[in-house]
């Protein structure tokens, strides 16, 4: 009851919230990122044990951002999170050529999930501040994203060092949900 109240309250005063899915493989820069959108300030991370939520509002939509650990030993559990969520982030570290096709991988097999089948995709070409960094075009072939038919998708570029591109990245997925 209560449930369907809230939703009510949600559509009437355009309240909803969000629930965004951030993966990749592990060292990508997914909790840089996520601390980096919270705080608005570079922090020190730790490797993720489990994931992390935060609550974010990017033009008026609240959002829910999910980071869940990259390590291989737990990739089998971000299947428990895979519920209800209405986009996802994947990030690619665009210095690390020698992964890219673990991340095709990754990747093409995140995107055969059922439950995910419907969600936008905004893949974030990482650690562009370095100076060997692979650019979006080159992640974009490497990682065959032409190949994706029948999903909204974008790559946009970002560095979670600098904060570059991340506002973009946010209020492109903020521009796909609102309608
Ligand atoms: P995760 O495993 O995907 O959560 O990756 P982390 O956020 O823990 O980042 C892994 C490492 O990459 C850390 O040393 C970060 O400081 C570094 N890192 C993350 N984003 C960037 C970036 O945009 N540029 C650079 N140069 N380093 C980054
Ligand atoms: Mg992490």
């Amino acid at each position: 009851m209560g449930n369907i109240f809230s939703r009510l309250f949600q559509r009437l005063f355009g309240n909803k919230e969000v629930r965004v899915l951030m993966v990749g493989l592990d060292n990508a820069g997914k909790t840089t990122l996520l601390y980096r959108i919270k705080e608005g300030s570079m922090i020190k991370t730790v490797p993720t044990i489990g994931f992390n939520m935060e609550q974010i509002e990017v033009n008026n939509l609240k959002m829910q951002v999910w980071d869940l650990g990259g390590q291989t030993s737990i990739r089998p559990y971000w299947r428990s999170y895979y519920q209800k969520q209405e986009a996802l982030i994947f990030v690619v570290d665009s210095n690390d050529r020698e992964r890219f096709s673990t991340a095709k991988t990754e990747l093409l097999s995140i995107l055969q999930e059922e439950e995910l089948k419907n969600t936008v995709i905004a893949v974030f070409a990482n650690k562009q501040d370095l100076p060997e960094a692979a650019s979006a075009a080159e992640v974009s072939l490497a990682l065959g994203l032409d190949s994706i038919k029948d999903r909204t998708w974008t790559i946009i570029s970002t560095s979670a060092a600098k904060g570059d591109g991340i506002a973009e990245g946010f209020e492109w997925i903020a521009s796909q949900l609102k309608h």
